[in-house]
């Protein structure tokens, strides 16, 4: 069976900038693969159905549970989120590059399916920057925000089992050091 080298899993700590990295190399990039997830979460603004996300009930989402419709599926901040598998299975057939950008547990469930996929950690330069960031990019209440500083605190712990760990000081920098790792030659 040929392997596919060219799966890359970006995750990070919320508000640590893996979206706006995810999308500068989307533009940049167009024949990349970006799986949409599926997610019970409230739309915020910005969000656009079938683009950042495909909303679901939660009656839904345990509906595909059950029919196996997602390649990985997790808890997080309290809302469901899945990668549908049909579309990245298609992508990993057809060679293409694909991005996945998931939280830690659907990293290191996708690593242990596919261990050739390379995960990459997106960190924010200190704590207090990223909580900074966090509350100012103003798109979650004060639960939400803190809710996800707690989880991201367990988050940062895991950032040195990632293949690669990018800090995200200045965002031209780690969108830079992102594309040297999918764009080194194997060895
Ligand atoms: P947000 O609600 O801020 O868009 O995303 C919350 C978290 O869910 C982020 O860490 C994001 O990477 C993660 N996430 C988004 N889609 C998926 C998915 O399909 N599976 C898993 N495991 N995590 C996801």
């Amino acid at each position: 069976m040929k392997v596919n080298p060219n799966l890359y899993i970006i995750s990070s700590v919320a508000g640590g900038g893996k979206s706006t990295i995810i999308s500068e190399l989307l533009t940049e990039f167009p024949d990349f693969y970006f799986s949409i997830s599926c997610t019970t979460r409230e739309p915020r603004p910005g969000d656009v159905e079938g683009k950042t996300y495909y909303f679901l009930s939660i009656e839904e989402f345990q509906k595909r549970i059950t029919n196996g419709e997602f390649y990985e599926w997790a808890e997080v901040h309290g809302n469901y989120y899945g990668t549908p598998k049909a579309p990245i299975l298609d992508a990993i057939r057809d060679h293409r590059v694909a991005l996945l950008d998931l939280d830690v547990q659907g990293a290191k469930s996708v690593k242990a399916l596919r261990p050739e996929s390379v995960t990459i950690f997106i960190e924010p330069p200190s704590r207090e920057i990223w909580i900074e960031r966090l509350i100012r990019r103003g798109t979650d209440s004060k639960t939400s925000i803190e809710r996800r500083i707690e989880n991201g605190i367990r988050e940062l712990d895991e950032a040195p089992s990632f293949d690669y760990v990018v800090v995200n000081d200045r965002l031209e920098d780690a969108i830079r050091d992102v594309k040297t790792i999918l764009f080194q030659k194997e060895s």
